[in-house]
């Protein structure tokens, strides 16, 4: 992670305190977003090093797909979105896993990942990892292999990275 880009990150995130509810400090990403070269310095260093390595780019919703659609395109592979349940108009495989309350569920088309395909999944935001965990299960069990998992920011103090021990996690910055 260099230095120079993390800074760019941290000066175009904002901090929401309480927001969607008490007690959450959520990264909103749409400053970063509305800058045009900091956005595509963001989706430069998303998808360095998997040129040529990729066949889809798998985004989760839903602000994983602002930055997951251009990383694709930047490598010459389709996007795929992971979306919540009830969300995709066709067949879909299905993952629920454990909230602090409760649970959720992700899906992805049957027909998105074919066997052998090579999957990057890019999100903005790894916080307690559930979501990303699930991602990987989907795209495993649609026969692909993930070659790489990258956010914009990981919060560290939420050990997402744990969930994700098996898969090449790149965060472009950690706080
Ligand atoms: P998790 O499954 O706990 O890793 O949560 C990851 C998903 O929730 C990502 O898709 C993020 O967009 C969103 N998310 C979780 N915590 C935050 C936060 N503090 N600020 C912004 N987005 C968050």
């Amino acid at each position: 992670m260099s230095s120079d880009l993390s800074t760019l990150i941290s000066a175009r995130v904002r901090d929401v305190p309480d927001y969607p509810k008490p007690g959450v400090l959520f990264k909103d990403i749409t400053p970063l977003l509305a800058d045009p070269v900091a956005f595509a310095e963001v989706v430069t260093a998303l998808a360095e090093g998997h040129a040529g390595e990729v066949d889809h780019v798998v985004g989760l919703e839903a602000r994983g797909f602002i930055l997951a659609a251009p990383v694709a395109l930047a490598l010459g592979a389709g996007f795929v979105p992971v979306r919540k349940a009830g969300k995709l108009p066709s067949r879909t495989l299905r993952e629920t896993y454990d909230l602090e309350y409760g649970s959720a569920t992700v899906e992805m088309h049957t027909d998105a990942i074919s066997p052998g395909d090579r999957v990057l999944i890019v999100d903005d935001v790894l916080a307690t990892g559930g979501t990303g965990r699930a991602a990987v299960e989907l795209v495993r069990r649609a026969g692909g292999t993930v070659v790489g998992f990258s956010v914009l920011m990981e919060l560290g103090f939420l050990k997402g990275r744990e969930k994700l021990s098996d898969v090449e996690l790149r965060a472009l910055t950690s706080v």
